[in-house]
């Protein structure tokens, strides 16, 4: 899953992306506004974390255009200021949570998953999928019971590809998912082609099936009917 941290703090920022990368999640960064502004209208996130006190602004007003233009994306607003009216503004306008500076990187982390669980798992730790069954917090799947050895990469891929079953990914936005916004740079996304390869096959050789089809010159669909 990849996330988008608005924050000023440079410490802060790498801090909590130091400890959320280490829990599996991409973590990009903006540190004003302007630049969130920026990186939200070339790139999708599955979770912005945004601080309000930014030095060009109110990180409440980059809300509208995250859910205009993506929304799908969860938002988790971090600040210092307290204030009842402030954090009710918030979720009014549509965040999913509020913390309030400073936290426990452990609080920070079980929000993070509580958010996600709820936008995209409905609100469970365990997604299923006819034979398939992958466990968010374990960071396992399985196949008929059978626990397969994924490499992390592969492990997101297959997260991303359930939470968009019979949509048409891009090799691009597939790349951009699972690596970063900079792989955007990259001359080609032909390298997700072996992480893809070598998924389908350990899942078919699990006795699994084969679920995820090449769109010819266009990208990957998990299909499911
Ligand atoms: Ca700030």
């Amino acid at each position: 899953m990849k996330l988008l941290l608005v924050e000023d703090n440079q410490q802060l920022v790498e801090d909590i992306a130091g400890f959320l990368t280490e829990d599996g999640f991409v973590t990009e960064s903006a540190g004003t506004l302007h630049d969130a502004e920026e990186k939200i209208a070339l790139y999708q996130y599955d979770l912005v974390i945004l601080d309000l006190g930014l030095p060009d602004g109110d990180g409440l007003d980059l809300i509208p255009a995250i859910q205009e233009r993506y929304p799908e994306t969860a938002i988790l607003i971090l600040t210092a200021k307290d204030g009842l009216d402030y954090k009710v503004k918030g979720l009014d306008w549509g965040a999913d949570d509020y913390l309030t500076k400073p936290f426990h990187k452990a609080e920070l982390n079980a929000r993070v998953r509580s958010i996600l669980r709820r936008r995209f798992a409905g609100g469970h730790n365990q997604v299923t999928f006819n034979e398939l069954s992958i466990d968010l917090n374990a960071r396992e799947v399985t196949v008929n019971n059978y626990l397969l050895k994924l490499t992390r990469k592969e492990y997101d891929l297959l997260l991303f590809f359930i939470y968009n079953k019979n949509r048409l990914l891009t090799k691009e936005s597939i790349a951009e998912h699972l690596w970063g916004d900079h792989i955007d740079q990259a001359d080609n996304f032909d390298f997700i082609y072996n992480h893809i390869k070598n998924l389908r096959r350990k899942i078919s050789q699990a006795g699994g099936g084969d679920y995820i089809r090449s769109m010819y010159g266009m990208g990957y669909k998990f299909v499911t009917g």
